[in-house]
């Protein structure tokens, strides 16, 4: 958003989200590039990494939406940290150039494996980018569940890396223990504390010692529906209410303990 705001800024005509259609035009395809600056005809894509480094993956994906887009498109790939930021100095970013017609070979390539995959109904699992899910591309792919299908986690030893993440896991799980004790005590200690100065309190007076002003003031309680309850008292949930009624997601509940 920045670099967009910095390129209207120089007059260029700029579109963020831009959709770039690919494949044979009877599918349909569409790939949304970051950012494309349509006068110097220049896409961006973007990636966030705290180690800025460059990912060939991404080149691969820019080059792939520049060839697209027509043969005087060029490509650059930015990788962002923002997860140190400041006011001033902002975030850092790192752009790396990427030689769209050195990938182009590649790019069509691959584009032309996925089409044949798709036009069979059947893909070669050797062009997978991983045979596990967990990759990071593969996580965020809406093809992973096809690519995918039926498999199977490792059995815990075969996985390297899992203590690892086991013992941070019962790191943080204590940790947030010992901090919500602790947010349970000073809430248990200012109900105390409440107690002692409340009748020296009238209800929407501020009152003042030692420099410290608290005012005490009433709130009306909530008014809330336990539609759980309501239905399982054999009630229909009416037709007017149903827009205003969410459904929340399924959660999990997890005991990390040392053996
Ligand atoms: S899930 Fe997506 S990213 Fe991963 S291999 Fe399959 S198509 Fe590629």
């Amino acid at each position: 958003m920045i670099q967009a705001k910095r390129l209207e800024a120089d007059a260029k005509t700029v579109e963020c989200e831009m959709e770039v259609p690919w494949g044979p035009p009877e599918f349909g395809w569409r790939g949304h590039v970051d950012l494309a600056n349509l006068t110097d005809k220049v896409v961006f894509e973007a990636y966030h990494s705290k180690e800025l480094e460059f990912r060939d993956v991404k080149a691969m994906q820019a080059a792939g939406y520049a060839t697209s887009l027509g043969p005087d498109w060029r490509a650059v790939v930015v990788a962002i940290d923002a997860t140190d930021v400041t006011r001033d100095d902002g975030f850092a970013v790192r752009p790396y150039p990427v030689n769209v017609a050195g990938l182009r070979a590649r790019v069509l390539e691959t584009q032309a494996r996925v089409v044949t995959a798709v036009a069979l109904g059947e893909w070669n699992p050797d062009d997978r980018v991983s045979d596990t899910p967990k990759h990071a591309e593969c996580q965020a792919c809406p093809f992973s569940s096809v690519c995918h299908a039926g498999w199977t986690p490792p059995a815990p030893q075969d996985v390297v890396g899992l203590e690892t993440s086991f013992d941070a896991l019962r790191i943080v799980q204590s940790d947030l223990s010992h901090a919500e004790a602790k947010v349970a005590d000073l809430k248990r200690m200012r109900d105390e504390y409440r107690e002692d100065v409340r009748e020296y309190l009238p209800l929407g007076v501020p009152v003042e010692s030692g420099g410290v002003v608290i005012r005490r003031s009433e709130v009306a309680g909530r008014v809330s529906v336990k539609l759980a309850d309501f239905t399982k008292a054999g009630f229909t949930i009416p037709s007017e209410l149903e827009p205003f009624v969410s459904q929340g997601q399924p959660s999990e509940r997890w005991k990390v303990d040392t053996v």
